[in-house]
């Protein structure tokens, strides 16, 4: 990658957008037309770039504005954690409804009339704010409410949800509850039950809730591990980040399920030296070659968001292989043995996630070198990297 005045680019990341469009076709063949899509775009779409993401969702697959997409039974919804990313969404545009997953202050709740974002509301003391603001401005407020069953969060208790639902229009005239919500736990752990029983939970509040005749027009439940291995909790609504990347919660990948990653990170070689035996990389000395060595340094390290976790367990592709992190990450470098790879020069490009040549690395796979989830790698790396956007 070239920059416009010539310059080799030191670390950059690329984004296929027409990866996240078929990504999002494979996640509305899993649930069917029917069902509403909760896209999670908080922290910049885990580092993708929440504009140009929520952009290319909404534009659907041709030129026009597709209403299978953004319009109907199927409709599509961003998921927030923040007010001031609906504030950039807006700017940019984006009509959809945008759902505050997060609590939010006090100071935030004309933010959330400004903005036009639908809240979800998990305690009385909250509820009783955005009643109050929306009095004073002579609205009702649409709302989602939050159930905790078994996330440990935030949200209502689900064993006192039903009251505090039925007690809702009457507690907060001025709320109208749109949606009910709850987040589960460990929908990714190879062991389901607690998964259920959070289903179980959930489902005798919805089930209490039509008892009375209550049914709020979004239920939802299902992040993208739910999704992916739980049907049953899927309801009217799903709620999927992490997979709309194309990244997958655990190690493991469905098998036969068309969900590509969408993020590649790259950097360059910028120097390659012989070492002779016996000789120390990188603070602290851990590591030391045991015979001569060629050592490549690259233009990457922890201020970019490449953890120090990676000291001696990560790898690289260069020139079409994969080569060791060798000795400590530092602030803007690490180190790389290429002893085995021949010609590696300066300005060769690195993958340090994403594909070269026949060789791939996941970022489930370096998050798992580093002993950490896929979430924090993605949404570590740096705001000041560039990323570059393919044409749709
Ligand atoms: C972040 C978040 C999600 C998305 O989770 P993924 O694992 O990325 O699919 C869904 N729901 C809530 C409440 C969240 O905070």
């Amino acid at each position: 990658m070239i920059s416009q005045n010539g310059a080799v680019r030191r670390v950059w990341t690329e984004i296929d957008l027409k990866a996240i469009r078929r990504n999002l076709s494979t996640i509305r063949s899993l649930v069917g037309p029917e069902a509403a899509l909760l896209i999670v775009v908080k922290s910049d779409a885990y580092g993708h770039g929440m504009v140009e993401v929520s952009r290319t969702l909404v534009r659907g697959p041709g030129p026009a504005p597709a209403a299978s997409l953004q319009s109907g039974p199927g409709e599509m919804l961003f998921g927030i954690g923040r007010p001031e990313e609906a504030a950039r969404l807006r700017e940019a545009g984006i009509a959809n409804d945008l759902i505050l997953l997060a609590p939010f202050l006090r100071n935030e709740v004309p933010d959330i009339f400004e903005h036009n974002i639908t809240p979800s509301v998990g305690d009385a003391a909250g509820a009783e704010l955005l009643n109050r603001a929306a009095m004073a401005r002579g609205k009702k407020l649409a709302v989602h409410l939050k159930v905790d069953t078994g996330m440990g969060r935030s949200g209502v208790w689900h064993e006192e949800a039903l009251d505090f639902a039925l007690e809702f229009p009457n507690n907060f005239p001025h709320l109208h509850m749109e949606g009910v919500l709850t987040h589960f736990s460990e929908a990714d752990s190879p062991d389901g039950d607690f998964t259920e029983a959070q289903v179980r939970s959930f489902n005798a509040l919805t089930a209490g809730l039509a008892a009375h005749a209550i049914k709020p027009r979004f239920i939802h439940a299902a992040n993208s591990a739910a999704l992916l291995k739980h049907r049953a909790t899927y309801f009217n609504m799903v709620r999927p980040g992490l997979c709309v990347y194309g990244v997958f919660p655990g190690i493991w990948r469905p098998p036969d399920l068309n969900l590509a990653p969408v993020l590649s990170w790259k950097a360059r070689v910028t120097l390659v030296r012989d070492v002779p035996e016996g000789r120390f990389i990188s603070y602290r000395r851990s590591f030391q070659t045991r015979g001569r060595a060629r050592i490549a340094t690259v233009s990457a390290g922890y201020a970019d968001g490449y953890p120090v976790a990676l000291s001696n367990c990560g790898r690289v592709l260069v020139r079409g292989k994969s080569a060791p992190v060798v000795g400590q990450v530092t602030m803007d470098q690490l180190l790389v043995d290429v002893t085995a790879i021949p010609d590696v020069f300066p300005e060769d490009e690195v993958v340090l996630i994403g594909k070269q040549g026949k060789e791939q690395i996941l970022v489930e796979e370096l998050a798992q070198r580093a002993r950490t989830i896929p979430y924090e790698l993605l949404c570590g790396i740096s705001k000041h990297i560039p990323r570059f956007y393919n044409e749709l």
